[in-house]
């Protein structure tokens, strides 16, 4: 089904229940649609054709659903982006996506008018004076509208271009349809599962794959209450929970962790309302796991994986097998979605192989927006190759090991960094590390670990090569030790190995010692 008329179905049946809360706003179903809408009146008189491309790029605010929602009242497409992006990468993805038009944050509207290539239109912040308010803002243009009253287009239309998190290099934008996006949204809900009285909060990006797609789009879909935190602080998310008693919620296994470790009077938060704490985006080792779940008092963790060209969807782990199987992303795909472990040669990868995570679902996207070559590239048939390199266990649990494009070949032998890695990441002089191969003319690459070291200490290579020798294998020990004090990242917090490679290579001769 398209998703204006989902949300059209859930004024039908649940028009008085609560759909959104952001501070002390609230807006039932009906207001909510209504408000869509009104936004979708907004864009058409601006010229807003079906077809035509909706930029957002707002904090988790109501004024992003109404533009999503009003964008595809209007038959649009929705551009969700990144809000921490500067002017160069805002202006190379709305060329790249030739959108028309611009919902932008007051706050971070000079990076988009400055790209020159929409016409933005602003959205005030909530603790804005009435006058610093932009003039002629989003939200007051929505509350003067008339309600749009067209029909919903067929679910085939495309609903939204989604761009990758670039870690491994440039963003692509993968096109989705509603009907996609739909699916998702339903298999995401059947695999926790979420029910229709949740209150789940919105404490990561809104515009980023799976709080958009996975969380919003499915508690939208159920008429249950999604609760937008303006942006993710740790005593925010405390709060947050506390007093709109959130059910639910998805946040990066960092944003979990961090609370514990910055708010001194955590222990005093009332969290019992809590039932379902979600993470994805990484997995988290078997001690974590256990000291979340004693600090939140929750045993209702579950794990995540997928991607922005699923849909997302990909695999679950249950609470269940938190401990038992840390470290992994489950067995075999979630409700909806089908899971293949593929050695090179394409057959199925056994017990205690390893391969490529292959994944299938109707949810996958139609393609990438304007690059034949590199869809043609990830899709096998029905397929998507994820790049993604899985182990599986005598179980059949599979735990992601690298991505294939991190893996260092080194003498003939596959070296993990993710591995190299986690091996150092235990070492107490290192604060943030990254591993990485050099091009050698001998050995093809060499392993080459760029750490951050902790305050007044400095490692040095030998020591930490005899600090690994116990821990993995002689060739996976790096031959380089670059010190660096930070290392570059996407704005979702994961390491751009790529931007890192080339900084290495500007480099003279074998850095460090
Ligand atoms: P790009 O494709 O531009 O390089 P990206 O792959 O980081 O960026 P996303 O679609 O946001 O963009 O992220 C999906 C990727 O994140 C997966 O392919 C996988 O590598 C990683 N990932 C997601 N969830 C998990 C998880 N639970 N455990 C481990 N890795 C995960
Ligand atoms: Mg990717």
């Amino acid at each position: 089904m398209h998703l204006s008329a989902l949300l059209d179905s859930a004024v039908r049946s649940a028009g008085d229940k609560e759909a959104v809360v952001y501070r002390e706003q609230r807006w039932t179903y009906r207001e909510f649609a209504g408000a869509a809408r009104r936004a979708a009146t907004v864009l058409r008189e601006a010229g807003v054709r079906p077809g035509d491309r909706v930029a957002v790029m707002t904090y988790n605010t109501p004024a992003f659903l109404f533009a999503a929602f009003g964008a595809w009242y209007a038959g649009a497409t929705l551009v969700p982006v990144n809000h921490k992006l500067q002017t160069a990468e805002v202006e190379r993805q709305l060329r790249h996506c030739g959108a028309r038009l611009g919902i932008v944050d007051a706050e971070i509207g000079k990076r988009a008018t400055a790209a020159d290539v929409v016409v933005p239109w602003l959205v005030s912040h909530p603790d804005a004076d009435a006058d610093t308010r932009p003039a002629d803002s989003f939200e007051s243009r929505v509350a003067h509208a008339e309600p749009w009253t067209g029909e919903a287009g067929p679910d085939s239309d495309i609903a939204q271009i989604l761009y990758t998190s670039g870690t491994s290099g440039n963003p692509k934008g993968c096109v989705h349809t509603h009907r996609g996006i739909a699916l998702a949204a339903t298999y995401t809900a059947a695999t926790v599962p979420l029910h229709r009285d949740e209150r789940f909060l919105i404490c990561m990006p809104i515009w980023h794959a799976s709080p958009l797609n996975n969380w919003t789009m499915s508690n939208l879909l159920l008429r249950a209450t999604v609760v937008l935190q303006r942006e993710y602080d740790p005593r925010g998310m405390l709060e947050t929970i506390q007093r709109e008693r959130v059910t639910a919620l998805f946040a990066a296994p960092i944003a979990l962790i961090a609370p514990l470790q910055t708010v001194a009077d955590f222990p005093d938060f009332d969290l019992t309302s809590m039932r379902a704490w979600i993470y994805g985006g990484g997995p988290l080792d078997a001690d974590t796991a256990r000291r979340l779940m004693k600090a939140y008092g929750s045993d209702d963790f579950h794990q995540v994986y997928g991607m922005s060209e699923m849909g997302p969807v990909g695999t679950s782990l249950s609470p269940a097998e938190q401990v038992a199987k840390a470290g992994s992303i489950g067995r075999g795909g979630m409700p909806g979605v089908d899971l293949r472990v593929v050695r090179p040669e394409g057959t199925d990868a056994g017990p205690g192989e390893t391969g490529e995570i292959w994944l299938r679902s109707d949810t996958r996207m139609a393609g990438y927006l304007d690059d034949e070559a590199a869809t043609a590239e990830v899709f096998v048939g029905d397929w998507y190759r994820t790049g993604d390199l899985g182990r599986i266990d005598e179980d059949g649990f599979v735990t992601v090991v690298d991505r294939m494009k991190d893996v260092i070949i080194t003498g003939g032998e596959n070296v993990a960094s993710q591995e190299v890695e986690g091996a150092l990441r235990g070492h107490p002089d290192i604060l943030d590390v990254a591993v990485v191969g050099r091009p050698h003319p001998q050995w093809g690459e060499t392993v080459v670990a760029v750490v951050v070291p902790r305050e007044g200490t400095e490692p040095d290579l030998a020591e930490l090569r005899t600090w690994l020798e116990s821990r993995i294998a002689r060739y996976k020990i790096p031959r380089e030790l670059v010190l660096r004090r930070e290392l570059p990242r996407t704005p979702s917090g994961k390491i751009t190995k790529h931007v890192l490679r080339a900084r290495l290579d500007e480099q003279e001769g074998p850095a460090g010692n």
